[in-house]
């Protein structure tokens, strides 16, 4: 990046969003990350953009006002301008379909969709004043090839998918970008519940047989928000060792 951008990343504090904020800090943009509970974790992240202005933002996407809140913390601290959005927060709730509770599609919902709806259409006002920007959604190769106990969650991320798709025909005469990355299986805290016997399953549905690391998708997450992303709209990058083949 040529100038300080100014990024504005969901749930930095840990895993996938904690490496983009790190890779994006790295590569010239000036950081807001918010976080939901993990203070500490969010000062780790702080730290660990060296190179980088960092403000951690404690608010819960899913809750209107709090993105509010959030956004115009960013613009403040951007000067006025948000250059990249990053909606990495998401949480799930597993279960097979027929124990499935309502509030376990209810928060994962609330979080995962409407908490990206909330984020873009904030954002995307600023964005369409600056006619300029870049919009980067977490989906997850379960919401394009669906997942046996995650009704919830596959619908959320096939979901951002329509979101993305949608939003960059909106926002592509104004030279703003909107794609989404699609993980496979990242070790994080998310994936880190799993038994050994189901990691076992998993690794043999990855045709690289290994998982990937919070990094791996930080890298094209940086790539979509600079040069290299710059005629990239509407896309969904698959970033699986293979699963989706
Ligand atoms: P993670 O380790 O569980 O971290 C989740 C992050 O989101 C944390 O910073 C958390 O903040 C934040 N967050 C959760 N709920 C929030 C809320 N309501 N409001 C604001 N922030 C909230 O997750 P991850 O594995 O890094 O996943 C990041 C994204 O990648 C998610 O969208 C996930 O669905 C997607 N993804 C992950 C994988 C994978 O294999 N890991 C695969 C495909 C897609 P606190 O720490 O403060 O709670």
């Amino acid at each position: 990046m040529s100038e300080r951008k100014i990024a504005l990343v969901t749930g930095g504090s840990r895993g996938i969003g904690r490496a983009i904020c790190v890779k994006l800090a790295k590569d010239g943009a000036d950081i807001v990350f918010n976080y939901q509970s993990g203070a500490e974790a969010a000062e780790q992240t702080k730290k660990l953009c060296e190179e980088a202005r960092v403000l951690a933002v404690r608010a819960d996407v899913a809750n209107p006002e709090d993105c509010n809140r959030l956004i115009s913390e960013a613009a403040a601290f951007g000067n006025g301008r948000i250059d990249i959005l990053v909606n990495n927060a998401g949480i799930t709730r597993d279960n097979l379909l027929g124990r499935m509770k309502n509030e376990e599609m209810d928060a994962v919902l609330d979080v995962n969709v409407k908490g990206s709806f909330y984020m873009m259409r904030g954002v995307s006002k600023l964005m369409l004043r600056q006619k300029s920007g870049c919009i980067v959604n977490m989906s997850s190769v379960v919401g394009v090839l669906g997942n046996a106990g995650q009704v919830n969650y596959a619908a959320s991320k096939a979901a951002v998918i329509g979101m993305t798709k949608s939003l960059a025909r909106e926002l592509a005469s104004r030279h703003i970008s909107v794609n989404a990355v699609a993980p496979g299986m990242i070790e994080t805290d998310m994936t880190g519940v799993m038994s050994e016997s189901v990691r076992e399953k998993v690794l043999e549905s990855i045709p690289f047989r290994h998982m990937g690391k919070p990094e791996d998708i930080a890298n094209v997450v940086a790539f979509l928000a600079g040069e290299g992303g710059s005629y990239i709209t509407g896309q969904v990058l698959c970033v699986d060792g293979g699963m989706a083949i």
